[in-house]
């Protein structure tokens, strides 16, 4: 078995960034070089900007690369206490961003020519248990209704051609989509070093400062000047962006790979061959990859570490999972075994704004595969001075109380949400 990203194993190394010293003046400064930064720079880059992105490690080693290639529309949260959360106005509007998002990567892929097996396969939001399904059919009314009709109720006898476990019913979201996240990310990132966005990996940031209104930002490589900096640093933040690391809760997520399935297999597991998530608090998402693997994921322990010493534990505690699930999969050998940090927020909506002198979008919460692409052109958009519509705008971001960095708390809330897994 790797113990390594299914995605990383499978895609061709970046070969765009600048080698030599890290150096430059520059109209942005983009940190980061996941998704969000890339598809900024890109669009910074195609607009005319000079743009320069400082990468800690590889384009791609974040989040982006580890996830689990799910391109889901609608909200981690039920839509309904989306609206009672953020008012029915901005619940709709980031529902639509997210809608938005999966049609903007679509676009972009065929824009660029990104070989990376993009699909609409639709998502199940699968009924662990009977009483999950009548607020899944709640939820399913009120998005059907307001702003989803690409939405479909599901029973437990429409499930069985679907999906090769006994669930009790599901949504269907048709829009949500799939692809290859390391082939996406290597593409995005060559499109916008093509569009002359200049790329500096293994360049963390380490120190900042402001002078005569410039941000020079410093490396162990050198460092560069510029107008205006983006912090797209998600749950990996570091260096000198400790108003950041106060307000992302660092999580891991796990997942593992088997080998690829037979034709036979794939007809026995997932016949519908769209995601998969279930409906536990600490729950599952599950779909294949481009070559038949079944890439099956879960917070499995609520660690705030992803080493392979965590992976691996989390891995035998995914493969009980996975097992319990598919029983039809018990000889099937696992490939990959692999986990990354999730940012989280503690209301489990992403920010995107202006904060501690940087532009920003992170704490997508899990569910960022398809919206940072969507809110890195925004935050683009925005340095561009085009006023793009934000539904994020002026949301409040307080700092967790008590949190610095750490998360000590982590044990607690899983904790918490295994009890809840066991009474509801
Ligand atoms: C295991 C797992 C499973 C997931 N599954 C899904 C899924 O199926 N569907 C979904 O929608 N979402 C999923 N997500 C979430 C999704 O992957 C993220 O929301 C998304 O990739 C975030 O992209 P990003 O560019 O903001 O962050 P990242 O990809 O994490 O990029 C941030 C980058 O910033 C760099 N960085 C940090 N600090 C510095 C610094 N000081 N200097 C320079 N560089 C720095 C890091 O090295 C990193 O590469 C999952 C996440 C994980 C970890």
């Amino acid at each position: 078995m790797k113990f390594e990203s299914y995605w990383h194993d499978s895609t061709p190394a970046f070969t765009g960034a600048t080698a030599g010293p890290v150096d430059g003046d520059y109209d942005v400064a983009v940190i980061g070089g996941g998704f969000t930064g890339l598809a900024a720079a890109r669009t910074l880059a195609k607009n005319g900007t000079r743009v320069v992105v400082l990468e800690a490690g590889a384009v791609g080693s974040g989040a982006s690369g580890r996830n689990g290639g799910h391109l889901n529309n609608g909200l981690a949260h039920s839509f309904i206490a989306a609206k009672a959360h953020l008012g029915a106005e901005r619940a709709k509007a980031l529902y639509r961003m997210l809608d938005d998002s999966i049609d903007t990567i679509e676009a972009l892929i065929a824009e660029e020519g990104i070989a990376c097996d993009f699909r609409r396969a639709g998502k199940l939001k699968l009924a662990s248990k009977p009483q999950h399904f009548d607020a899944i059919a709640r939820n399913f009314e009120a998005i059907h209704a307001e702003v989803d009709p690409d939405t479909a109720l599901l029973s437990a006898k429409d499930l069985e051609q679907e999906v090769g476990s006994p669930f009790h019913g599901a949504m269907l979201s048709k829009k949500s989509a799939m692809m290859h996240m390391g082939r996406y990310a290597v593409g995005l990132a060559s499109a916008a070093a093509r569009h002359g966005a200049v790329v500096y990996e293994n360049a963390p940031v380490t120190g900042r400062s402001v002078n005569g209104g410039k941000h020079t930002l410093t490396t162990p490589r050198g460092s560069v000047r510029a107008a205006q900096v983006l912090a797209a640093t998600g749950a990996y933040t570091s260096g000198p962006f400790a108003y950041f690391r106060r307000r992302i809760i660092s999580v891991g997520s796990f997942l593992i790979a088997t080998r690829p399935l037979t034709a036979l297999e794939v007809a026995s597991v997932m016949p519908g061959n769209r995601t998969c998530v279930t409906s536990m608090n600490i729950g599952n998402y599950f779909r294949l990859s481009p070559d038949n693997r079944l890439i099956f994921g879960g917070r499995a322990r609520f660690s705030a570490t992803s080493d392979q010493r965590s992976d691996a534990r989390s891995g035998a505690i995914l493969r009980q999972a996975m097992t319990q699930i598919f029983p039809q999969l018990a000889g099937v050998e696992t490939s990959y075994c692999w986990g990354g940090l999730v940012d989280m927020t503690k209301d489990r909506y992403p920010r995107a704004g202006y904060a501690d002198g940087v532009w920003y979008a992170m704490g997508y919460s899990g569910h960022g595969a398809q919206l940072s692409t969507q809110l890195g052109i925004t935050m683009a958009d925005t340095l561009l001075g085009k006023a793009p519509a934000n539904p994020l705008d002026g949301l409040d971001w307080p700092a967790v109380p008590g949190h610095f960095g750490k998360p000590w708390f982590l044990p607690l809330v899983g904790l918490y949400y295994k009890v809840l897994d066991k009474i509801q």
